[in-house]
């Protein structure tokens, strides 16, 4: 997918190639054409995955586009006649068509400059920064510039309005920009405020770290008919959803550990990933005969038959969904309390995507990895996509018997480890790639799983990893 794929104008795919940017993020593939096509989005996506240009691209599209047109030209040519009459245009509020609200006046100025990075090649777009701790009259003076594209952070702005200063009702565009942030920040009746200065028919871009709870409300009220964005990502931190790894000896282990689990009194419903279509049968029975109301889903099933096995998830018929990756993407069934992963996903994101199944609108959610020995590798690397540490649990009367000798891994420089970020990649510094390229390469760095070390089992608890 290239940047002219996604229906951008030439002069921004101009902006971004010299910006040396190859192809679109998985972020930006999926928002510039709804933006496009003028739809309201909401959307939540990793750091670092590009959603400035996910939203200043799209815009800026619509500012070239626009400019060509005649009317524009007109009254271009309307107001240098204007001036060569003598006359001056007198200022008395600034009438932007875009603005982009920020909780932090850091982000403001990098949204800011990001802008002007990608509109180098637009001619008549200013974009300025009205930001608490910004002297007034230098305010004033970019305010009176009339800019197209104000980028701010609400409180700053709210003084700007109650003065006069700023009309929106030009506004074309309305983004905001980590609005979980901002909601945490306190800034919510700031933005109920500025929102309701902007015209109804606005087009409205939410961006995320998650769509659940107060933002997601907010979201839904401020936004007609959204397209809804969820980028899976390491960032996608899942922070309702408590995680655990058991270790199991062999399948007659994981199976009686699995039974144990699945009898767990706070489970409403429940999804057991498994690596084949086969298995997924095999322990659906199983578990049938154990008297769960267990249903399998996969691939090789009719449309049909699926969507029987989904209606009775929903209805809560079915209790226990033994389900394949491809099949249960999507699924979203708020009484999933449980996510197994009787076998572990090939890659990483797949366990982001399994795991996301549970804790959904706001909810908290478990997931338990049932483990063999020798797959400890595959949880580090699980560990590394997430940079969060998955706790190892032991049940009394499940112990595994070899835990306690599981081998230590050598510590590499420059491999993330447990405990530290700082071999993570940064944002700004990372290469995209399509979801599914990077993990595939990853070898074996030797060794087993870190939290499989010698403590007694009461201390190897997700609070013993305290601050993480
Ligand atoms: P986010 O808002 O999602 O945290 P940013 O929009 O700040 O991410 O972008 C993060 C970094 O990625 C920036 O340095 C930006 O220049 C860069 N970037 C954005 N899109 C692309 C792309 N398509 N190709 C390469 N780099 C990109
Ligand atoms: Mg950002």
């Amino acid at each position: 997918m290239s940047f002219e794929a996604l229906g951008l104008h030439a002069s921004i795919v101009k902006a971004v190639t010299d910006a040396g940017y190859t192809v679109p993020t998985p972020v930006q593939e999926q928002a510039v054409p709804a933006a496009i096509s003028g739809r309201d989005l909401l959307v939540s996506s990793q750091t670092g995955s590009g959603k400035t240009a996910a939203f200043m691209l799209p815009a800026l599209h619509k500012f070239a586009v626009a400019e060509q047109s005649q009317a524009s030209k007109n009254a271009a040519q309307e107001a240098q006649n204007a001036r060569a009459r003598g006359e001056r245009p007198r200022f008395k509020a600034a009438q932007p068509k875009m603005l982009v609200l920020t909780p932090t006046r850091e982000l403001a100025l990098q949204v800011t400059s990001a802008t002007e990075k990608y509109g180098t090649q637009i001619r008549r777009i200013k974009a300025v920064s009205i930001l608490g701790g910004m002297p007034y009259p230098k305010q004033m003076q970019l305010l009176a510039r009339n800019p197209e594209i104000l980028v701010a952070t609400p409180g700053r702005l709210i003084d700007h309005m109650e003065s006069g200063k700023i009309d929106f009702s030009e506004l074309e565009i309305l983004v905001l920009d980590e609005a979980d942030r901002m909601l945490d920040m306190g800034f919510i009746d700031d933005i109920e405020k500025i929102i309701a200065a902007t015209p109804a028919n606005r087009q409205t871009m939410l961006f995320s770290a998650t769509l659940d709870g107060m933002v997601g409300n907010m979201a839904r009220r401020i936004t007609t008919d959204p397209m809804i964005i969820q980028i899976a990502g390491s960032a996608s931190k899942h922070e309702n959803i408590v995680q655990r790894v058991h270790f199991v000896d062999d399948l007659s282990h994981k199976n009686r550990l699995l039974d144990h689990l699945l009898r767990d009194e706070t489970l409403d419903q429940a999804v057991v990933f498994t690596a084949t279509k086969r298995d997924a049968d095999t322990i659906a029975d199983r578990l049938n005969i154990a008297g769960f109301s267990a249903a399998a889903l996969h691939g090789d099933m009719h449309q049909g038959a699926r969507n029987r096995t989904l209606d009775g998830l929903r209805r809560g018929q079915v209790r226990v969904l033994v389900a394949t990756d491809v099949a249960a993407r999507g699924i979203d069934v708020p009484n999933i309390t449980h996510v197994f992963n009787y076998d572990l996903p090939k890659f990483p994101e797949d366990y982001v995507h399994r795991i996301g199944r549970t804790g959904r609108a706001g909810r908290n959610g478990l997931a338990i990895s049932l483990v063999n020995h020798a797959e400890g590798m595959n949880v580090k690397r699980i560990e590394r996509f997430t940079k969060q540490l998955i706790p190892v649990n032991v049940i009394e009367g499940f112990e595994p018997k070899k835990t306690a000798s599981a081998p230590r891994s050598a510590a590499r420089p420059g491999t993330w480890k447990p405990g530290d970020n700082r071999g993570g990649a940064k944002p700004g510094q990372r290469t995209f790639s399509k979801p599914g390229a990077a993990p595939r390469k990853e070898g074996a760095t030797g060794g087993g799983y870190k939290g499989s070390n010698p403590r007694p089992a009461s201390e190897r608890t997700r609070s013993s990893y305290g601050d993480r």
